[in-house]
């Protein structure tokens, strides 16, 4: 439980309802700030401007998914109200508070480092981040549907990177009947494409293993499917870039060519908003648990 634990949630998506849910099972206090024109009446849960909030008594401050943007907007698509995360906000708040987001930029670590708050990304961690590559595989296979007119079954689709999204994706799509390589460049991670009974290859080797493909999904963070890759794929083949932006493809190169290159961020929050929410929840409940316990445990 969360009994005593004042925790401010400030902007963010559909996926913050399901934090709000999990939280208030939990009997934390919390305050809304950004969410005046949500309809959804969470009783007993307190709806705030920003500048209403009395941040010396909160001990957890939980941002959208996204954090701020690079000027330190938080953003909300619950309200209309400008809300910004400053060092002068932070500099209110008891030493013990800890910032929560999903992901980072150079203006929150900045901000949260110079006040000496402790910064939690959720994304970063491997839990947060298989459980995610569950609805971002689907929402790959959603966009292989829209994009494609042939079935996934019996297609050729080389999978870039066996990280957390690359071997969700690349199991997803062998488990519909496609015929998936998987291109990586350590030999523990070609070993394991072999063991999942798919096909490996080095990504030296990238230019090669394209020249027979319908559709090659990327989830590597670095250009990887350069000019020289995208010429050797057959015309009609589909790129789908989920890594983070921006990408990892060379999509002037593919428009030039005619070659379809799609951008795919955020697909968690696009196709399971709900799921998408719980995770995040689940893994919050669990971490605002533990800091609670400790500081009880430290006043003993
Ligand atoms: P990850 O577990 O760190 O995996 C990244 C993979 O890329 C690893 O296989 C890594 O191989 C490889 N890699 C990294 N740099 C490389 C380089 N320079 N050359 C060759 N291979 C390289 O990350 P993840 O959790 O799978 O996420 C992958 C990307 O998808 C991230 O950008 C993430 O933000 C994004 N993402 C997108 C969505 C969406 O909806 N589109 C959802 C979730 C995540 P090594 O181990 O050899 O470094």
């Amino acid at each position: 439980m969360l009994t005593g634990m004042y925790v401010a949630i400030i902007g963010g998506d559909a996926r913050q309802l399901e934090v709000i849910r999990k939280l208030m099972e939990l009997d934390a206090k919390l305050s809304l700030v950004g969410f005046d024109q949500l309809d959804h009446g969470f009783a007993g849960v307190t709806k705030m401007k920003i500048h209403e909030v009395d941040f010396h008594d909160v001990d957890a401050i939980i941002l959208p998914v996204h954090g701020t943007n690079m000027d330190g907007e938080i953003q909300t698509v619950f309200s209309n109200e400008k809300m910004m995360f400053t060092e002068e906000l932070l500099r209110q708040t008891p030493t013990h508070c800890t910032v929560y987001s999903g992901i980072t930029n150079d203006y929150l670590d900045d901000v949260i480092k110079s006040v000496g708050r402790k910064h939690i990304q959720l994304f970063e961690r491997d839990d947060v981040a298989i459980y995610n590559s569950i609805p971002t595989a689907e929402g790959t296979v959603m966009m292989v549907i829209q994009h494609t007119d042939v079935t996934i079954h019996g297609s050729r689709i080389a999978v870039l990177g066996l990280g957390r999204v690359g071997m969700t994706v690349a199991r997803t799509f062998a488990a519909l009947g496609a015929r998936v390589k998987v291109g990586a460049r350590r030999s523990e991670h070609l070993a394991r494409i072999a063991e999942m009974a798919l096909e490996p290859f080095h990504l030296n080797d990238l230019e090669q293993h394209v020249k027979d493909i319908d559709v090659c999904i990327n989830t590597i963070p670095h250009m990887v499917v350069t000019a020289s890759v995208i010429a050797k794929m057959p015309a009609h083949t589909l790129i789908i870039d989920l890594a983070s932006k921006p990408g990892g493809t060379d999509f002037r190169y593919a428009e030039k060519r005619g070659i379809q290159a799609l951008l795919a961020p955020g697909l968690p929050g696009i196709v399971a908003p709900k799921t998408a929410g719980q995770i995040v929840a689940n893994v919050l409940a669990q971490l605002l648990s533990a800091d609670l316990k400790k500081r009880k445990e430290n006043k003993k």
